[in-house]
């Protein structure tokens, strides 16, 4: 079928277009939507076919923990946003972190990284490498000098989020990525709190760019998903074999749930975004609240950085309480629309108390080292009418006084 329903390949370059047509693969029945194909398996029409398949002499789908045709339009929409060459679906956003930490590594190798991760990030490199020979170290995000020193000597990767979890610190990609590069090593950036509208980790110098699916690209708490982005004869060299054999395939549904999920990616995120800013404003300015952390803030101390490399201040907002841990309690044991989670990028905005649930299990030592402490609130704004958010934090914020 060689018509102009067949194959993904768009003219355009615009993201909008590209959010809502990129990847399209149609079948012969010509729909609209994306087709789900929930299947495991794929047929041949003959042995001689089957066997040019399997040993790849022929192109076509053998099985769907390699690939599938739903989840390969989702990869294709997603290379075309982040603009990289390649993608690779899993089945959560730590599936595909552990899968870019863990692929390129042998034994004797370092990786270094920011010490403000995703929890489960920290505990990959804490925890379970070293089991394989693998070393970490940990440096402060913002110290150029500790990445110096960190980077003189020999090392397979780097990673890091901006802006981080919880406290969002903005980390100096391309900084990082001059360091990387002059040690020899590779860059990942774990790109989930700014989105690819936010931030473009490629054009920065990064070599890896990785997310969770889950949070604004699926955009209303239905499924895990994680992708990782990068240079084609790369990722089919390290990322293909691993995958395949390793197995974190994302379900084809789930990857169809994250398709129609990026159609409305920019709207969501662009109104989030814009909720965000006025909320930040107004927390800030309330006797309650001690300090607010926000990308779009001049009061953020890693603005400059944020001006640099990211477009929009984005939807997370962390609130520290002057009354520390029993105000912050209050706080959202008053709010009422807003609801207590610890996921976010959902349509609900969603608020929770990182020393307490996500990062309950850090050291004291590990939660000075990254400025936490029981006082911050982290704040996922979701796609509700700002005076509503506004009225529902200024209610509970009075009874957090
Ligand atoms: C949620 C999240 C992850 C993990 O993604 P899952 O889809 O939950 O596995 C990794 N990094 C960041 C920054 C996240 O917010």
């Amino acid at each position: 079928m060689a018509d102009k329903n067949e194959k993904s390949n768009l003219d355009s370059t615009k993201l909008a277009t590209n959010l809502v047509h990129g990847g399209r693969l149609r079948s012969e029945y010509c729909e609209t939507s994306e087709g789900l194909f929930l299947t495991s398996g794929y047929c041949y029409p003959n042995a001689e076919t089957a066997q040019a398949r399997m040993a790849g002499d022929e192109p076509g789908f053998v099985y769907s923990r390699y690939a599938n045709p739903t989840i390969k339009m989702l990869e294709d929409k997603l290379a075309m946003i982040e603009g990289a060459e390649s993608c690779r679906c899993t089945s959560s956003g730590m599936a595909a972190i552990s899968a870019a930490l863990i692929a390129p590594c042998k034994q004797g190798d370092r990786i270094v990284a920011a010490k403000a991760l995703f929890g489960s990030c920290t505990w990959i490199l804490k925890n379970l490498m070293p089991k394989f020979g693998i070393e970490a170290e940990f440096v402060d995000g913002n110290d150029l000098e500790a990445w110096q020193t960190a980077l003189s000597k020999p090392a397979r990767l780097v990673l890091i989020e901006s802006p981080s979890n919880p406290l969002l610190e903005g980390v100096d990609i391309r900084a990082i990525a001059d360091l990387t590069r002059a040690a020899g090593a590779e860059l990942v950036v774990d790109n989930v709190f700014a989105t690819p509208l936010g931030q473009k980790p490629l054009e920065l110098g990064a070599d890896w760019v990785v997310y969770s699916a889950t949070k604004h690209m699926d955009g209303q708490g239905r499924v895990l998903a994680g992708a990782i982005l990068g240079k084609k004869e790369a990722m089919d060299e390290i990322f293909d074999s691993y995958l395949k054999h390793t197995g974190p395939a994302i379900s084809p549904f789930n990857a169809w749930i994250i398709l129609k999920g990026l159609e409305t990616l920019e709207l969501r995120v662009s109104r989030m975004n814009q909720t965000a800013a006025k909320l930040a404003d107004f927390i800030a300015d309330h006797p309650a609240v001690a300090a607010v952390r926000y990308p779009g803030r001049k009061d953020h101390p890693h603005y400059d950085i944020f001006q640099k490399q990211q477009s929009e201040g984005g939807s997370l907002i962390a609130i520290s309480l002057k009354g520390g841990k029993e105000s912050a309690f209050k706080l959202l044991n008053n709010l009422n629309i807003v609801t207590i989670s610890n996921n976010l990028g959902d349509a609900k905005t969603l608020i929770c108390h990182p020393t307490t649930t996500t990062h309950r299990t850090l050291s004291d030592e590990e939660k000075a080292d990254v400025g936490l402490n029981d006082s911050w609130v982290r704040l996922s704004v979701g796609l509700e009418h700002p005076d509503d958010l506004i009225a529902d934090f200024s209610k509970a914020l009075n009874a957090a006084l």
